[in-house]
């Protein structure tokens, strides 16, 4: 009887184990992708989040590739719609399949609609077969001394470190041979994945869904800027197209077109054939390290599963967050009138993607300049990311905001003008995504209100016509921040 294999956020066929194992299994195969979107949970199933429409475009593209990919080891992506559970026992009613291969989700609905699926294909004979290939450590594998889960990301990471050798990647199967039995399917473009405007040239120009691409970033990026990463992952003036310091692999681990152990292996692999050594060797570490903090935000997700919609720290369950659609809109649009905060939310609008540091200033700017609830950052971040990830999205903005676990504390307020000039220098960034401020001069590039009036003529800048004034004042914002904060501590 013919192995049902069901891909969700694990497109790709290299370092596989569900697909790997349906392979070697010597039957037929059925390669599946079953999209949801729009189609109400059956029998109480939760459905998995949605996702946004940045994401929607990369997936679009990424099953695409999934499909080339399986169609060169002989098979091919079966693509069908509605709500998975029914749609599976379609599946096995039409083909007699009696297993379904996956590899394990871990947002809350996911992983109880799988332990649901579970009983519920058992019921009629067939088994779900569940393995890991989005993790280096699943989240109940790392475990506090008292068997708890860590809040801490340093001990939690020491502690995954501690728990052995990652296991090597496997290979795709040289071969695999499908089920005839299986019905036609849908077209790609039946998902209705890809906007009806197009408003993705930007994303397109700068990205390439698949494993093929991921595996170029990532032999690029080893190449090219490992030694360096450590000392310039925090300057987006040195993130520009074709010559990103930071490995650019976010979207792809994503949907899985690349896994975590393919990643630390060829790292690993680097750090020994060029007997890596001093600070070359810590930078080496040091990406590693990031790749921690992506499995501490799943271990946050699998132990917290309200971490999407609740305060980690219960006592900011009081705090007096602002309503205020127009500062909301003003940061969306990237209209604030600071141009480091601007430069970031128009990368990401234009790009579908944002340098890590700006991600921090700009998610700062919303909670604490602008006392907007986190959630609303969330939410527009999960909509306008290609890497919008429902672990490491939430588990960021509480960790900004202070709410989330081992956070910058809240009254740790990010100036961004400072944060500007800091981190982009000589002003490339910001010249890139706000070009109408590119001819103002380094000094007062961060910070266009301070020039006089005639530098401002001269570069041809009209403080609120041609760039907003600040829509908020730095002290009076720190200030009514900590007064906020003062007063929710006062209180709890
Ligand atoms: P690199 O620096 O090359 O790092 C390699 C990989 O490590 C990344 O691809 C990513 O998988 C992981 N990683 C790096 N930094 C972090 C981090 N701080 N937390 C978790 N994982 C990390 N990352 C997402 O993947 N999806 C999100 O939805 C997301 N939302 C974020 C929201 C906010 C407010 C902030 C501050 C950060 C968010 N991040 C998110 C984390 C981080 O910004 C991105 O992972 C990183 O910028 C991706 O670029 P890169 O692949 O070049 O990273």
């Amino acid at each position: 009887r013919p192995s049902v294999v069901w891909f969700r956020q694990d497109l790709r066929i290299t370092d596989n184990p569900a697909l790997r194992r349906a392979a070697s299994s010597g039957r037929l195969l059925i390669c599946v992708y079953i999209h949801e979107d729009d189609d109400p949970a059956v029998e109480g199933m939760p459905s998995p989040r949605k996702p946004g429409a940045a994401a929607r475009w990369w997936l679009h593209h990424a099953l695409a590739a999934l499909d080339r990919d399986l169609r060169a080891i002989g098979g091919h992506l079966l693509r069908l719609k509605g709500p998975a559970a029914l749609e599976l026992d379609r599946l096995i009613d039409r083909t007699g399949a009696d297993r379904v291969l996956v590899n394990r989700v871990y947002d809350p609905e996911g992983a109880t609609r799988d332990r649901m699926l579970t009983e519920r294909l058992a019921a009629r004979g067939v088994r779900l077969l569940s393995h890991n290939a989005l993790l280096l450590h699943e989240p109940w594998t790392v475990r506090t001394r008292t068997g708890g889960p860590y809040q801490v990301f340093t001990p939690f990471w020491r502690a995954a470190r501690a728990l052995g050798e990652v296991p090597a990647p496997l290979p795709a199967p040289a071969q695999i041979d499908m089920a005839d039995t299986a019905p036609a399917g849908l077209p790609l473009a039946a998902f209705g994945l890809t906007p009806a405007i197009d408003w993705a040239g930007g994303i397109a120009r700068d990205w390439t869904p698949g494993s093929a691409d991921a595996r170029r970033r990532l032999g690029d990026f080893l190449d090219l800027h490992l030694p360096d990463y450590k000392s310039d992952r925090g300057r987006p003036d040195r993130d520009h197209p074709g010559a990103d310091i930071t490995s650019r692999l976010s979207p792809h681990l994503r949907f899985g077109e690349i896994g975590p152990r393919t990643i630390w292996h060829a790292v690993h692999h680097r750090i020994e054939a060029e007997g890596l050594t001093g600070p070359a060797r810590a930078s080496a570490q040091g990406f590693l390290t990031e790749l921690g903090w992506r499995e501490f935000s799943y271990h946050l997700l699998h132990h917290f599963p309200h971490l999407p919609t609740r305060n980690l720290k219960h006592q900011f369950d009081a705090f007096p967050w602002r309503d205020d659609p127009a500062g909301l809109a003003a940061w969306q649009r990237g209209l604030t009138g600071y141009p480091i905060v601007d430069a970031g939310m128009r990368q990401l609008w234009q790009t579908g993607w944002m340098h890590n540091r700006v991600r921090m200033v700009t998610a700062s700017f919303l909670v604490k300049h602008l006392m907007i609830y986190w959630g609303a950052g969330e939410a527009w971040f999960w909509d306008t990311l290609v890497d919008a990830d429902p672990a490491s999205n939430t588990a960021s903005w509480q960790w900004v905001t202070g709410t989330g676990a081992d956070a910058a504390p809240y009254f740790r307020i990010f100036n961004p003008v400072l944060q500007g000039e800091r981190f982009d220098a000589d002003g490339r960034y910001v010249r890139r995504f706000v070009p109408e401020l590119a001819r103002l001069p380094d000094r007062f590039l961060h910070k266009p209100w301070a020039a006089p009036a005639s530098v401002l003529t001269a570069a041809g800048v009209t403080l609120g016509t041609t760039y907003p004034h600040p829509i908020v004042d730095h002290a009076h914002a720190r200030d009514r921040a900590l007064a906020a904060f003062a007063g929710l501590r006062a209180t709890t």
